[in-house]
């Protein structure tokens, strides 16, 4: 660490750590008060079915307009989120808002939102989903929670009890990004998942022929067919990966190809037309 090195060392790196703790620290006093200033809104990106092309629902996107900053990516400002204690408030935010919206979108079109290990370290969560279902009127097998590998990763059991008891309630639990964390086998056989969604990556180098990612693509599609889970292929973004994944078996699929993450007002308007007939026909 520069601090405890000699002089010369100090001097030569303290400049590029003092610009990043001070980015870290105003960008989070921004984010600390982002919400209440209404800074925030969800994007919502179609999920298809990918032998039919119909809608089947959307993921809502947060996105921080911030006029400090502009636009600022949720790679950056979840993780800090998450670091500030921030992600409680926010993902409770993002949850009430999407099921509010989804209320207003023809009944069979479902919305998936991202929740954060954080938030699943919280026993009340578990009211957080109940009353954000109850206050905006939408039906419990039309919300769908996507959760990362990480989940399991740290103080797993307590993670564990929420999630047993949200999937009590009949909500949809998905397991985001397969296949980039330390995946294991064991919670996937000791969680009900509805959906495994296989990483952008594996798409991606399929698509450029990589032999071994096409590999665990079919593994994955075996894995979840047997254990009655569908399979989502994340970031599919031509005609031709289209193809591919539906070929590999994929049940979803889900990426630019089908549509962008849109404004609520755009996605009102997908979600309320026939989609199958001008899409990915
Ligand atoms: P994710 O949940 O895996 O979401 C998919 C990401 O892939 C989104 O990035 C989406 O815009 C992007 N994407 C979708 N289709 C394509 C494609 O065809 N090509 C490419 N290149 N990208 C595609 P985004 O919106 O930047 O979000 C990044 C991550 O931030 C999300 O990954 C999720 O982990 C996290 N995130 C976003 N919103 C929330 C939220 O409300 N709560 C929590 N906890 N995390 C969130
Ligand atoms: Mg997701
Ligand atoms: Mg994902
Ligand atoms: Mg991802």
């Amino acid at each position: 660490r520069a601090k405890d090195a000699g002089r010369g060392v100090y001097h030569a790196y303290e400049p590029e750590l003092h610009v990043q703790a001070e980015e870290r620290r105003v960008l989070e006093m921004a984010l600390r008060q982002a919400l209440e200033r209404g800074e925030m809104h969800l994007h919502y990106q179609p999920v298809v079915d990918a032998a039919t092309g119909s809608l089947t629902g959307f993921e809502a996107l947060l996105r921080w307009h911030s006029p400090q900053f502009g636009d600022v990516s949720p790679a950056k400002f979840i993780p800090l989120s998450e670091e500030a204690r921030l992600i409680q408030p926010i993902g409770e935010w993002v949850l009430r808002t999407a099921c509010a919206e989804a209320a207003r979108w023809p009944s069979h079109v479902r919305v998936a939102v991202n929740v954060s290990a954080d938030q699943l370290q919280n026993p009340g969560f578990v009211t957080v989903v109940t009353s954000a279902l109850a206050d905006s009127g939408l039906s419990v097998e039309r919300l769908e929670l996507e959760v990362t590998e990480s989940v399991f990763m740290h103080e797993g059991l307590g993670a564990t009890k929420v999630l047993e008891r949200i999937l009590d309630l009949g909500v949809r639990l998905s397991l985001d990004d397969f296949g980039t964390g330390y995946s294991s086998l064991g919670y996937l056989s000791r969680t009900r998942f509805s959906s495994i969604k296989i990483d952008r990556s594996f798409v991606q180098s399929a698509s450029r022929g990589v032999k071994e990612a096409i590999a665990i693509i079919r593994a994955v599609v075996a894995l979840a067919q047997s254990l009655g889970m569908a399979t989502t292929a994340e970031g599919v973004e031509t005609e031709a990966e289209h193809r591919m994944v539906q070929d590999l078996g994929c049940t979803k699929v889900q990426g630019f190809y089908f549509g962008r993450p849109l404004p609520v007002e755009e996605a009102r308007a997908v979600a309320g037309r026939r989609w199958d007939s001008d899409v990915a026909a």
